[in-house]
């Protein structure tokens, strides 16, 4: 039974603390939070142990009347590894943290590539050995990773060119934008995702360009791969449809990406998270040696099965493989 500590409450951090919560291989030991404030409750009315991530901010939960069982030394002295989902450049402020009490540590997309041992993709890293820390990367990166691992082992990827249309914020950050405008973000081509793709695929070239859309649901890439060899647009399909953590839409049964939601939710998957990426599977064809398709990616959920499996990667023996059909088995993941 691996010991799990999440430090930090928010989007991504309380989907990983209920996917861990529901591994039968791996206990959650707690969650911190910095401020007592709703999602803080929530996770004592979910029955998870609540630490103070901050030690001088103990005391604001206890006058709050939220019990806390410590502060994030002593959940870090009480687990075998701790999965940063603070803001994007907190976990390099945390990693000190970490070293200090030697417990493991995995990191978020928001961080750069330098602060662990290694990038991580449960689909597409190679082989990682002798790792103390992992980064899980982008919502982006690990929909790219997944997409392009399979048509680079079963094609080979000669060259892919993605332009990348970005939520302009999650559904929870109202002072983000745009709200009435399609923005070139960054205004460089190519962007930095094709060098994190090649975190993960050093070999795959990879340019990427991106915009900010006034949408909060999901991510949509549009995506070009010249292949090295020259499959049928059927072979493509199956290909991608053999892959448990991509979904493909079938043809004309959603119409919009609105849809997808809606589904997820019906499906009673909670928060109506979309694990998969969402591959529309009429855009998929092939003129040449050139791949065509279109792609939805939900920034909240899809890194969420790869902390589970950086997990074990990190604290287990485990296969890669095995560890992804442990954890799509008790997520309910691969539609
Ligand atoms: P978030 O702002 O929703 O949540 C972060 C949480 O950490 C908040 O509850 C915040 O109060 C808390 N926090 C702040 N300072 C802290 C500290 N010192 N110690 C512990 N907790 C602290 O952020 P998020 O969207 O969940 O992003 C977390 C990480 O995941 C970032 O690296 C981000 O880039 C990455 N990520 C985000 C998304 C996304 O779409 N939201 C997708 C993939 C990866």
């Amino acid at each position: 039974m691996t010991r799990v500590g999440v430090n930090g409450y928010g989007t991504i951090g309380k989907r990983v603390a209920d996917a861990v919560a529901a591994q039968p291989d791996m206990e959650l030991v707690g969650v911190t939070k910095t401020s007592p404030d709703y999602g803080a409750e929530a996770a004592l009315r979910r029955g998870y142990d609540l630490y103070a991530a901050l030690d001088d901010r103990a005391a604001a939960f206890e006058d709050a009347g939220l019990g806390v069982a410590g502060t994030l030394g002593d959940l870090l002295d009480a687990v075998d590894v701790v999965v940063d989902c603070a803001p994007s450049g907190v976990g390099e402020r945390n990693r000190p943290t970490y070293e200090a009490h030697d417990t493991p540590a995995i990191y978020q997309g928001g961080e750069d590539a330098a602060i662990a041992d290694a990038s991580f993709n449960a689909r597409a890293s190679a082989e990682i050995r002798d790792a103390d820390s992992l980064r899980v990367v982008s919502c982006n990166t690990t929909g790219l990773s997944r997409l392009l691992a399979p048509l680079d082992e079963a094609y080979g990827v000669e060259k892919a060119r993605v332009t990348l249309v970005r939520r302009g914020g999650d559904p929870s950050e109202t002072d983000r934008g745009p709200i009435n405008d399609v923005v070139p973000d960054p205004a460089t081509v190519p962007s930095h995702h094709g060098p994190d793709v090649n975190e993960i695929l050093p070999d795959v070239s990879v340019d990427t360009a991106a915009l900010k859309a006034p949408v909060t649901g999901m991510h949509t890439h549009s995506v070009n791969v010249t292949l090295e060899r020259e499959p049928t647009t059927a072979e493509v399909r199956e290909l991608l449809r053999g892959e448990t953590r991509l979904f493909l839409i079938p043809e004309a049964r959603h119409r919009r990406r609105r849809d997808l939601k809606d589904y997820a939710s019906d499906l009673g998957r909670a928060r109506g998270d979309f694990w998969e990426n969402c591959v529309w599977e009429e855009s998929i064809s092939v003129e040449g040696r050139d791949l065509y398709l279109f792609q939805n990616v939900h920034q909240e959920a899809d890194v969420v099965p790869e902390n589970v499996d950086a997990i074990r990667e990190l604290t287990t023996d485990v296969s890669r493989e095995e560890s992804m059909a442990r954890t799509n088995e008790a997520l309910g993941v691969g539609l």
